[in-house]
């Protein structure tokens, strides 16, 4: 009896163990979803800096169309990581903003 009992369960282990293996391969065995790019929140802009590439070397404070493109509705300066604009534009784009700000071209804070 117990001797039954023993056999059929290491039948019904090692069958398992064999499938694992091959099935758990590269990283496991996975349900779909993820996918490619997670982040599908934000529509990703091109990762270069505007104004390198349209070759501005100092950020005109006047032009409140260009500087809009890097406020957010709130008002607030959107950080670089979602602009893709250069550590030394976004310095001297911080500065024209805040420079806008100060004669009234552009809002500390909007709405509410
Ligand atoms: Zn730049």
């Amino acid at each position: 009896m117990s001797e039954e009992i023993q056999s059929k369960a290491t039948e019904s282990a090692a069958p398992a163990a064999a499938s694992a293996g091959p099935s758990a391969g590269p990283r496991g065995p996975r349900p779909a979803g993820g996918g490619p790019g997670g982040r599908g929140k934000f529509f990703r802009r091109k990762k270069v800096c505007k104004f390198c590439t349209e070759k501005i070397d100092s950020v005109p404070y006047r032009d409140v169309r260009l500087l809009q493109g890097f406020i957010a509705e709130r008002g607030k300066i959107v950080p670089r990581r979602l602009t893709g604009v250069c550590t030394t534009h976004q310095r001297r784009l911080t500065r024209a903003i805040k420079q806008a700000r100060n004669i009234a071209l552009l809002p500390f804070a909007s709405g509410f």
